[in-house]
């Protein structure tokens, strides 16, 4: 936690800025992350949300998310879900193996498939067109919310593309929207000690800005609670609002803290629960050019995704018929629509499914 310094903003100060629509500083979200009173900063939060998103709607979706491949180089620190090339316990689906489990997703009421996997030195552009292809014939109505940054540039450069010849194949191929995974913490500092061999801040940008400018949307993300400051927070924060000011390629928010578990990256103690509301929180309050802040039930578990919907948040992520990643570092929270159901209407509000684009269905 940083240290206040006397000229920080106080709660009163930010809160005007709330109520007459004046956007917060850097200074102003590290006060709140510093703020000692928890449900101050709740309030506001909550008012901010009802400015964005009026109404006791929470809108959740039905999806899978379908890992092709654990086969990875790259050896994030924080991963336990990657084999790398070579090793016996490495994967990759067939096409007729991902068809299945599209087909399974569709049969359970799934909208989305959230197609995602490591850096596979095998697959080049033309298997990610092969199956995205398939996928598109036999199901047309499902939305392929497909791929990482850095596996989209990784699939540029062993295909020997531009980033824009990459991404104008991919979405030919059927890729709807790209999910905002990777983005961990964008400070190089951080990235160089956790994921030294992953994309840098620029080019994690850079991927989100060419997708925007071909029509492909994407969301935005960030994994807190390992190495980084308070300030290498907001400065995340920042990067992600001022992208979304240059050219709106998000469609959501989703922030997570860091889950230990059989990974290679030690921390003392994992994120708690109020650090985990208090940085939602605060992400509602900055981002004020975004309309969604999702909860991540799967890292947070029901109690805690419950408690978010006051703390800034409106929208209670994917049903996940199937995952993997997070599931490889211990955390197994994964609930059904009636649960979802019931703990929206649990917390207060009315729950309503939605699709990728968040239309309501
Ligand atoms: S986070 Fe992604 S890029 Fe990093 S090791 Fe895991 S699968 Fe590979």
């Amino acid at each position: 936690m940083s240290t206040l310094a006397p000229s920080r903003p106080t709660l009163d100060a930010i809160a005007d800025k709330v109520y007459s629509n004046e956007r917060l500083t850097q200074e102003d979200a590290l006060a709140l992350f510093a703020h000692p009173n928890l449900p101050e900063i709740a309030a506001l939060a909550d008012y901010q949300r009802q400015k964005k998103v009026p109404g006791t709607t929470v809108t959740y979706i039905i999806g899978r998310i379908l890992n092709y491949t654990n086969v990875c180089w790259v050896r994030c620190k924080f991963c336990a879900f990657y084999r790398t090339p070579g090793h016996d316990e490495g994967y990759t689906h067939s096409i007729e193996s991902i068809i299945d489990k599209v087909r399974d997703t569709v049969e359970k009421g799934g909208v989305e498939i959230l197609f995602q996997g490591g850096l596979n030195p095998q697959l080049k552009i033309d298997w990610y067109e092969d199956t995205f292809a398939a996928i598109k014939k036999e199901f047309p109505q499902v939305i392929l919310h497909a791929l990482s940054p850095a596996e989209i540039i990784y699939i540029a450069h062993i295909s020997r593309l531009t980033l824009e010849e990459a991404l104008k194949r991919l979405k030919a191929a059927g890729m709807h929207s790209i999910p905002g995974a990777g983005g961990e913490i964008l400070v190089d500092r951080v990235r160089k000690i956790i994921a030294p061999y992953k994309d840098t801040t620029d080019e994690w940008l850079a991927c989100m800005r060419t997708a925007s400018s071909l029509g492909l949307k994407s969301t935005a993300s960030m994994m807190f609670g390992h190495v980084e400051t308070i300030e290498d927070r907001v400065e995340h924060l920042s990067r992600i609002r001022d992208l979304q000011d240059e050219c709106s390629p998000f469609r959501a928010f989703i922030t997570w803290n860091f889950q230990p578990e059989d990974t290679n990256l030690p921390i003392a103690r994992k994120a708690s629960g109020y650090d985990y509301l208090r940085t939602v929180a605060v992400s509602r309050l900055f981002l004020d050019n975004f309309d969604n802040i999702q909860v991540s039930i799967l890292t947070q578990g029901p109690k805690v995704a419950q408690a978010a919907l006051k703390y800034g948040a409106n929208d209670f992520g994917s049903v996940m018929i199937e995952e993997n990643v997070v599931s490889a570092a211990g955390n197994k929270f994964i609930l059904s629509a009636d649960e979802f159901e019931r703990l929206i209407k649990g917390a207060g509000f009315v729950p309503a499914r939605r699709n990728t684009r968040y239309e309501l269905l």
